[in-house]
């Protein structure tokens, strides 16, 4: 193990012998300056237990019935952060009117057992296919697509369509404001392109267009712009973009994974959007999630291109080997028509009529919140959005201490990690169902403020941040980094209400790289 410093002691072996059911080793003890001075919430179930949990399945030698397993599956769902209500504020998206999702289900249920592999096989999925992935084209300026299980696997097959479709002299790069979605990165890691991260204004935090133009390159295949960007909820210049990146001969993708489904209908409501579709020049492909304002079931996006040739260039074919052969639109080979059906039920529950109110409806409570929100002392609103995605930061209060106050009462709301110059903050999703809360949300951002001013901002232990910059993550066992954990106020085995500012505010004072390390472990130690 590397020693980041000689001040930082380490002792071995808290406990020889663990409890049954634990997993076994000789955890470190990692100690630093303010380790004894570190004090996090105590845990709901006693005593912070060292040991990281291995469940394991238990196969029954004989089956068991219906009843048992769904009493089973609401028991491992308890602590689960509610689907429907709104008061989970990011990663579902409720319309608040359960006869839709009762469709999807149904639907989904249906298709579930249809193998999209093969369309000859099962000429259901192409008759759906092309009429989800149609009403995407027809609202968003035409092109030809493909429908995919979400937003991340939309976007690596534009980068390989882009990569594939514009062969260049050294290694194939993509421009990428450092507002765009982490998928671009992941696409880019997968896919062997690199990636110039391109400024946004510190004011408006849209992409800045000069910048981002001056980092196309003779290598670039793909320059990227979102509509909006998830962060501050902000369109990108997508006019100007794609526009320069067009003389240059370079594609240009539009991510309107979150907005694709959202700003047509908020612009018919009334608000103010600019064009960022496949209808504006320059734009070569756009992403589209479903599963998010499309309302569908989670496993649901489309991506569409410009010109079938480019689409193409997504799709992959295999014939060698000695098996069935292969095409493949998606990432996914062998893969559940389930999304597919609770997408197209989604889109025909809803209707134009449907979406329309429900954009009507968003846009009421966004303008509300943010309302609302610059009321609220200390609180202040990040750039003027065109959605319905609403940040907000404070020069006074511990914004991750907030995000805790709000949890203990019942409400997500997500933290944000300061970068490339933007503060930390806290992040809105205003869905179809946050009108009819709004009230009682801006009431608890406003106590939650209040609280969290009150216990003022986060202590950290001394040492703590440099001893987890320092830290050779490699060399450490799952159970000390448990250990680790457990000493700041996670409890890696626990489930319910994880107390988090610490945790946000030791990730926050660390370089990207640090934060990223830290957080593959801590994936691999609950997942172990
Ligand atoms: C959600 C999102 C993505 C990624 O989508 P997943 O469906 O989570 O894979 C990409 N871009 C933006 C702007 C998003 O909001």
């Amino acid at each position: 193990m590397s020693r980041p410093d000689a001040r930082y002691a380490y002792a071995y072996a808290v406990c020889a012998e663990p409890p049954a059911g634990l997993s076994r080793g000789r955890p470190e003890v990692i100690d630093w300056p303010g380790r004894a001075a570190s004090s996090g919430p105590p845990s709901p179930r006693g005593p912070r237990e060292p040991y990281v949990r291995r469940s394991s399945m238990n196969l029954p030698d004989k089956g068991r019935d219906t009843g048992e397993l769904l009493a089973e599956i609401a028991r491992m769902k308890e602590a689960d952060l509610p689907v429907r209500g709104g008061k989970v504020t990011a990663y579902v998206y409720d319309t608040g009117r359960p006869e839709v999702h009762e469709a999807a289900a149904r639907a989904y249920a249906e298709m579930l057992e249809v193998n999209t592999l093969d369309p000859t096989a099962f000429p259901s999925v192409v008759e759906m296919e092309r009429q989800v992935v149609g009403a995407v084209a027809d609202l968003l300026g035409g092109g030809t697509g493909i429908f995919t299980s979400g937003g991340t696997e939309s976007i690596m097959l534009a980068v390989k369509a882009a990569r594939d479709s514009r062969p260049v002299a050294g290694r194939p790069r993509m421009v990428v404001p450092v507002t765009a979605h982490p998928a671009f990165h992941k696409a880019a890691h997968y896919l062997g392109v690199a990636v110039d991260a391109a400024p946004v204004d510190p004011v408006t935090f849209r992409a800045d267009a000069a910048a981002t133009e001056a980092a196309i390159t003779d290598d670039t295949v793909l320059v990227v712009v979102s509509a909006p960007s998830y962060p501050q909820g902000v369109v990108d210049p997508v006019g100007r973009i794609a526009g320069s990146a067009a003389a240059r001969g370079v594609l240009c993708h539009v991510d309107a994974c979150v907005g694709g489904w959202l700003l047509p209908w908020l612009r018919e409501a009334g608000a103010e959007v600019p064009p960022f579709d496949l209808s504006v020049p320059g734009v070569t492909s756009l992403s589209c999630d479903l599963h998010k304002f499309g309302y569908s079931p989670k496993g649901a996006s489309v991506v569409l291109f410009a010109d079938p040739a480019l689409r193409r260039a997504a799709y992959f074919a295999s014939a060698s080997w000695p098996g069935y052969t292969v095409i493949n639109a998606t990432v996914q080979s062998s893969k559940s028509a389930g999304p597919l059906g609770g997408a197209w039920a989604t889109l025909q529950a809803l209707g134009r009529e449907g979406y329309l109110e429900l954009g009507r409806a968003t846009l009421a409570a966004a303008h509300r919140l943010r309302e609302g929100v610059a009321a609220v002392p200390g609180l202040r609103l990040l750039g003027a959005p065109e959605s319905s995605l609403v940040a907000f930061a404070s020069d006074e209060i511990d914004v991750f201490t907030l995000s805790d106050e709000a949890r203990r009462r019942g409400w997500f709301l997500q933290p944000q990690l300061s970068y490339a110059g933007i503060p930390a903050n806290i992040h809105v999703t205003v869905t179809g169902v946050t009108l009819r809360g709004v009230e009682a949300m801006l009431q608890v951002i406003a106590e939650s403020a209040a609280a969290a001013r009150e216990r003022g901002p986060v202590r950290l232990p001394e040492g703590l941040v440099e001893l987890v910059a320092g830290l050779d993550l490699e060399a450490l066992d799952d159970a000390a980094f448990g250990e680790l954990a457990a000493s700041v106020g996670v409890d890696l085995n626990g489930s319910g209400q994880p107390e988090m500012a610490v945790v946000n505010a030791v990730l926050d004072a660390l370089p990207a790289d640090r934060r990223e390390a830290v957080l593959i472990r801590f994936l691999s130690v609950i997942y172990s």
